[in-house]
């Protein structure tokens, strides 16, 4: 290893949605700014999707993976402990191995970056002498929330969806309560304790990375540097760095759906996709499916097993769950693919013209780069608060009139939302504005620009406190 280079660890949580966003930010340093990078992933005993992951992405030469030795918790837990309790189970399980991983490098990190459920690493840095840094690959507005929800803790008695005005976050757009996030619903669940003092954590960092960039949430950017009660709140410095996106891979699609998608007409396929983990209700898996037909619009649907269909994980039985003689009816229109594609390089093509998405903050950032109009279909997790962005402040989604997680939504529902995107005017300037957003997304990386610059400065202070050269 070049020692005159800096050399970064990042820590990763276990999960696709997480792993996907460290590799592509250790990518971006090592190729864009030089770093070295070391990735340690915590793996569990159902990480074999991730594993396969790491196998095949394609790598710079200064990025280096460790899969740490999987972590079991199965004593501690039960069928009901919730997604975000277990992930800081992991990072709490897995502490030894991190700081013996970290002991026994030739050369040891200059810096640590934790991703957004391993602040509880934050101690291991300091340790070892190293500034250390939360990767929140998620946008300003729901990171704030994060690092905030601790005071409406203390501020708001009974459930946040109860309160019939909005979540009050100095400076930021205010939150309305059906858009809170899941693990901030129930007060009585650990998860939501857990959430909580993740956002504590945060500001006991060095600073706190966000996947996002200026132009798009300059007013929460705004809240951050300026609001003094916020400040007096989230006290370490928050640097805007993206939008990091994983690139299209040239060739890499697989050869059914590339040959699919060469076949249609250039602007014309809806990409139908709930992100990593989303699942539908069979009863909505089904009226989705007539609402896609019934749109006569081309589409491209990543189906998942129905969450109550009881079924296995099998690709075959899969398409049982779709409506009797749908495959036929549609072939000439859309191709189902089973359980994961490749996303990115789908919104790539140029045949694609808009997405239906459960608003994952990753979900979205490729949408932009790639400009195409969303149909908002949040689940779980802060895809509400990110769909609210996207469809009353940068206007770039349509949404069902109710959100999906309160009720089924129709299949003339759906129709109506993929011909607006598909047809008419208005999913033309959704398009427009997409464009914008995109090249904006490009200025704020390329050289000089503001993620740019933020990155920058964040390196040099690791360089200064590792006492490495520093380039005028
Ligand atoms: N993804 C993919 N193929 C799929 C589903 C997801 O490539 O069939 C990728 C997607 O491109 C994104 C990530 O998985 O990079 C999902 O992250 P996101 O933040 O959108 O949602 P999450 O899965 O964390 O809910």
């Amino acid at each position: 290893m070049d020692s005159s280079k800096l050399h970064v660890a990042i820590l990763s949580s276990p999960g696709m949605g997480h792993v996907i966003p460290v590799i592509v930010l250790g990518n971006h340093l090592a190729t864009i700014h030089g770093v070295q990078v070391t990735i340690l992933v915590i793996t569990t005993n159902t990480s074999h999707e991730e594993c396969q992951f790491l196998k095949s992405v394609t790598l710079s030469s200064l990025v280096h993976i460790i899969a740490l030795p999987q972590v079991d918790i199965s004593s501690k837990i039960t069928p009901k402990t919730a997604i975000v309790t277990q992930l800081c189970m992991f990072a709490r399980e897995a502490l030894p191995e991190i700081r013996s991983t970290i002991a026994s490098m030739n050369r040891k990190p200059d810096a640590l970056i934790v991703d957004l459920f391993c602040p509880s690493s934050i101690p291991i840095a300091r340790e070892f002498d190293m500034p250390v840094y939360v990767y929140s690959p998620t946008n300003a507005w729901a990171t704030t929330l994060f690092t905030y929800c601790h005071v409406l803790d203390k501020e708001i008695d009974g459930e946040y969806v109860d309160q019939e005005e909005p979540l009050r976050i100095p400076g930021c757009k205010p939150l309305r309560p059906e858009y809170v996030p899941d693990p901030l619903l129930d007060r009585n669940d650990q998860q939501y304790h857990e959430y909580l003092n993740l956002g504590i954590e945060f500001t006991q960092s060095d600073g706190i990375l966000v996947n996002t960039w200026e132009d798009l949430e300059a007013n929460t950017l705004e809240a951050l540097r300026e609001n003094e009660i916020l400040r007096s709140i989230v006290k370490v410095p928050v640097y805007l760095i993206g939008p990091l996106t994983r690139p299209v891979e040239p060739d890499s699609l697989k050869s059914d759906i590339s040959s699919w998608l060469d076949k249609q007409p250039t602007d014309s396929v809806i990409y139908v996709s709930f992100g990593s983990g989303g699942v539908l209700s069979a009863e909505q898996t089904n009226e989705l499916a007539f609402g896609l037909e019934l749109s006569q619009q081309r589409f491209i649907w990543v189906v998942r097993p129905p969450l109550d269909g009881g079924l296995t994980n099998s690709d075959d039985n899969l398409l049982d769950y779709l409506p009797e003689g749908f495959l036929n009816r549609t072939r000439e229109l859309g191709l189902v693919v089973p359980n994961w594609a490749q996303q990115v390089e789908i919104l790539g093509h140029p045949s694609v013209r808009g997405f239906l998405s459960h608003c994952g903050w990753n979900s979205t950032l490729e949408t932009i780069r790639a400009s195409v109009p969303m149909i908002a279909w949040p689940l779980y997790s802060e895809q509400r608060q990110n769909a609210a962005m996207l469809t009353e402040d940068i206007c770039v989604a349509v949404n069902p009139q109710v959100l999906p997680t309160k009720k089924v939504v129709g299949r003339e529902e759906i129709e109506k939302m993929v011909r607006k995107i598909m047809q008419g005017k208005e999913g033309q300037e959704m398009r427009n504005k997409m464009k914008e957003l995109k090249f904006s997304a490009e200025n704020a990386l390329s050289h000089g620009g503001s993620s740019f610059n933020s990155i920058s400065k964040v390196l040099e202070e690791m360089k200064l406190k590792a006492q490495l050269p520093i380039p005028q």
